[in-house]
């Protein structure tokens, strides 16, 4: 695998926000004029296809990956950081943090530039408006002919033109979609407080800078030869970024018109983020949100889902999450697994069969 210096600091650059979101960056940057593998003709280097013999063309996350060595690091294109780094590079992304440091390309709107010092104290470092969400839905089969049991999932039957293989209906669209990033300092002081990992593992980590932090997380957690502390640091950020996940889509429902169950997640977690995105339904309200609501939401955070109403015995015998607080009916990764508002406001969880307390 080759080894490019430049290549390999995309991608860490977009994800300490080095350089700004949006407006194709990245693509632009490996925009330098290419010969096309089969014919020489010279294209640029963003083209899918050689407009003189037709050759399909390596793609930008293919381009990542093609050249990107992080340390001991391999990326794939589906890999979080490389998702992170596409999306948060295309054309119409637009971050809060770049709104309101001046070298946004859009004008700072009030609420954006009032709502992020209160992001910050909630642990948030970064939202961003991806305007241009590719989303894709496929249907793979159907799960029952008639109304009682059984059920179970049958196939689409082949037709003349698919022969012997089995079809599966796509619809691609895109869609609008936030993507939250958490800062790096305050998931290692959190970590550092509940003690929820070794000392010897932690020392060294009281950064001073943002970027630093976020560089010793990112290694640890895309580390290929992960230690066991390793995999329960990946633990810990993974139920830490779900929650927050559940707690924004949650929001998102009340503040853009937008019934919640028609939101999805997707967590980035080794990138420190989480994307909650539209579905179908989509008709605005997530930029609308953004442009006009972020302090909103931002406000709500600290106290949405203090309190449920199935309290105390939600946060006592179910680990602090059940149906009338947390958990979606829809849309979750993970079967509203592995999520608890003691992650967001402290109190007691189960984790690998045992019970602790968070701060
Ligand atoms: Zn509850
Ligand atoms: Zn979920």
């Amino acid at each position: 695998m080759l080894i490019s210096p430049e290549a390999k600091s995309l991608v860490m650059d977009s994800v300490t926000g080095r350089f700004e979101a949006g407006g194709s960056r990245i693509t632009r940057r490996v925009n330098a004029k290419i010969k096309c593998k089969k014919c020489s003709h010279e294209i640029p280097r963003s083209s899918k296809f050689c407009p003189n013999c037709g050759e399909k063309q390596l793609q930008i996350s293919e381009v990542i990956t093609e050249n990107t060595v992080l340390e001991n690091i391999t990326l794939t294109p589906d890999s979080s950081l490389v998702t992170f780094a596409t999306l948060r590079d295309l054309e119409r992304t637009t971050s809060a943090k770049d709104v309101v440091g001046g070298s946004g390309t859009s004008n700072p709107s009030v609420s954006v530039s009032s709502a992020l010092p209160t992001l910050r104290m909630a642990g948030i470092e970064d939202v961003m408006l991806i305007q241009d969400f590719p989303l894709t839905t496929a249907a793979i089969g159907f799960s029952r002919l008639r109304s009682g049991p059984p059920a179970w999932l049958n196939s689409f039957p082949a037709t003349k033109t698919t022969g012997t293989k089995i079809p599966v209906y796509t619809n691609c669209i895109t869609s609008e979609a936030w993507m939250v990033k958490l800062c790096g300092r305050q998931i290692i002081r959190w970590l550092q407080s509940n003690s929820l990992l070794s000392e010897d593992y932690l020392k060294d980590t009281n950064f001073s800078s943002e970027e630093e932090a976020t560089i010793w997380l990112v290694h640890r957690l895309s580390s290929e030869t992960k230690s066991d502390d390793d995999r329960l640091l990946y633990e810990w950020i993974y139920s830490l970024l779900h929650s927050y996940s559940h707690l924004t889509l949650q929001l998102l429902g009340i503040n853009s018109g937008l019934d919640a169950s028609s939101l999805g997640e997707m967590l980035l977690t080794e990138a420190l983020s989480y994307i909650i995105y539209a579905g179908e339904s989509d008709i605005g309200g997530l930029s609308a949100t953004f442009n006009q609501g972020l302090g909103l939401v931002a406000d709500d955070i600290p106290d949405f889902a203090r309190v449920c109403k199935f309290d105390p015995s939600c946060q006592k015998d179910d680990s602090g999450v059940c149906v009338g607080c947390l958990y979606t009916s829809r849309g979750c990764v993970n079967f509203n697994n592995d999520l608890s508002r003691s992650f967001l406001y402290g109190g007691q969880i189960m984790q690998n069969e045992l019970k602790q307390n968070i701060k």
